[in-house]
């Protein structure tokens, strides 16, 4: 039985041991977490620190070299790293192939955008001067990452944070110590200065509570719910200023229009609402339908809903695989109650599925009749409900779909240039998808949202510079 520990100036450190049961299967206990206290987080933020000159002043060529060692580590251990996904966080291994995947190919993309131009010049207005901006790393920072892409989001933050000269701590969300133990250990054997990254495991209120309160460090870049990002931000503004970047929570639209191709839509709802238990911070929780296909596209999703086969994450022919833990389950469930209590219409799902194993499995849940303002349409649940909401036209598809306190992915599913255009240009999200699902990104373009489910630049791709470096303008007189 693995043990996972923290990593802290290259040494491995023991703590308080907590078992991590596997949510498909109860029985199956993934592996124990040494679970660090402030003192340990504390020693890492020392470690990052006293690192970072060296690791600033490294080789461009070594530290590519090390990012590529990475990625390609990640890559070849796939299905073995998938697999042990699958068991500690329930996505099905075809999805978790994939997040693997995309974590390694994230870690390689960084070590070579690093080649781009970095800079900039400019023609200086006084004559003799030479003018430049020059984007230095950050220093040394923290990152804190949810649990469910426990490889894949930890990778967007560390790869770009390593490649532009920082130097890391790493908290990773407690219900998730196995993969964040494999990746620190490939980061570890790829021959990085000890010191240059560090991952401390431990409750969130102990471990990441050090990061922000910390005034050594220089940056925290943060994903998770609405509420500890709120938090996230005091804590940075208070401890020392740190530049701080949040990328949070989400309850994103998928329009269809009576003008849809229904079957193209009845799969983007299905994949955007229900496909990794619903557990996707871009999850289509809200189906705001043309009031003239309203029936037929309901009569579509239901079934498709019901259809669908819940089991363990690892069984072959499952669809959808288990809900990460009982208490997020509960909060589930709750939901379920919140919604039928508010008088919307429970089409759908909205039980526990004891015949798929001893795990935390849900039906599929499609709640009817929903108005925007009831909670189950304007809070996020995180799990696999979903509510259909009518609209007159395009007009109030679009108003429904604004009014909500997020911006992070939104949809339409329409044969119609003109509505596709208006959609694109205003509805109030970061990703916008026209025809796909709401939950879709690519590693090279730019991840994020606005208002309540971001501050800060945008994640992944070039953009991911924008968080790491900082600009300083230059001028030198000859
Ligand atoms: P939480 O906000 O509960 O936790 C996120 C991280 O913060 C975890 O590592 C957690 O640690 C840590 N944390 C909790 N309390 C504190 C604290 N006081 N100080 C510092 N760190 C703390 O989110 P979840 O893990 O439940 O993730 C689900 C949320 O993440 C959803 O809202 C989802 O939408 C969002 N998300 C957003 C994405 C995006 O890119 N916009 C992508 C994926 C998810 P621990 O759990 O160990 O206590």
């Amino acid at each position: 039985m693995t043990t996972y520990r923290s990593l802290v100036a290259g040494e491995w450190i023991g703590g308080q041991p907590s078992p991590h049961l596997n949510p498909s299967d109860l029985d199956d206990v993934v592996g124990h977490s040494a679970l660090a206290d402030a003192a340990v987080a504390e020693a890492a933020v020392e470690a990052a620190v006293q690192a970072q000159n060296v690791w600033q002043a490294f080789p461009v060529a070594e530290r590519i070299a090390i990012l590529d060692r990475i990625g390609s580590q990640i890559l070849q251990r796939t299905e073995e790293l998938a697999t042990l996904l699958s068991r500690e966080e329930g996505k099905l291994l075809a999805e978790a192939r994939g997040e693997v995947a995309r974590a390694g190919q994230t870690f390689r993309y960084h070590a070579h955008e690093l080649l781009q131009p970095q800079g900039e010049r400019y023609l200086s207005t006084r004559p003799g001067v030479e003018a430049e901006v020059r984007h230095r790393p950050l220093g040394a920072v923290g990152i804190i990452t949810p649990w469910n892409y426990p490889i894949a989001i930890p990778a967007w933050k560390i790869a770009p944070a390593l490649a532009h000269g920082n130097t890391v701590v790493f908290k990773p969300a407690e219900l998730v110590p196995a993969l964040a133990g494999e990746l620190s250990s490939i980061i570890h054997d790829s021959g990085i200065p000890p010191g240059v990254f560090n991952m401390v495991l431990g409750p969130g209120p102990v471990v990441g509570e050090t990061l922000l309160t910390s005034v050594r460090l220089h940056g925290i870049s943060f994903t998770g719910s609405a509420a500890t990002g709120r938090h996230v931000a005091r804590q940075c503004l208070e401890h020392g200023n740190k530049r701080f970047q949040l990328e949070l929570g989400g309850k994103n639209p998928l329009i269809v229009m009576d003008d849809a191709d229904l079957d193209v839509a009845a799969r983007c709802a299905l994949d955007g609402a229900f496909f990794s238990t619903g557990q996707r911070c871009t999850a289509s929780s809200r189906l705001i339908v043309h009031e003239r296909v309203h029936d037929a596209f309901v009569d579509r999703i239901v079934s498709g809903a019901e259809a669908l086969r819940v089991g363990p994450a690892l069984a072959p022919d499952s669809q959808i695989g288990p809900v990460v833990d009982a208490v997020q389950l509960e909060r589930n469930l709750d939901y379920v109650r919140i919604g039928c209590e508010e008088g919307a219409e429970l089409a759908a799902g909205g039980a526990r599925v004891d015949e798929a194993g001893n795990g935390w499995f849900m039906r599929p849940t499609v709640f009817t009749g929903v108005r925007n303002d009831m909670r189950i349409a304007q809070e996020e649940i995180f799990g696999p409900v979903t509510a259909v909401i009518s609209a007159e036209n395009l007009d109030e598809a679009i108003a429904l779909a604004n009014d909500t306190s997020f911006g992070l992915s939104a949809g339409i599913v329409t044969t119609s240039l003109r509505h596709a255009t208006e959609f694109k240009r205003r509805v109030r999200a970061g990703v916008i998808s026209v025809n796909l699902p709401t939950a879709g990104t690519e590693l090279h373009l730019p991840f994020g949202g606005m208002r309540g489910s971001n501050h800060g630049p945008r994640e992944a791709g070039r953009y991911a510079r924008d968080f790491y470096t900082q600009p300083v303008t230059c001028y030198t007189a000859w």
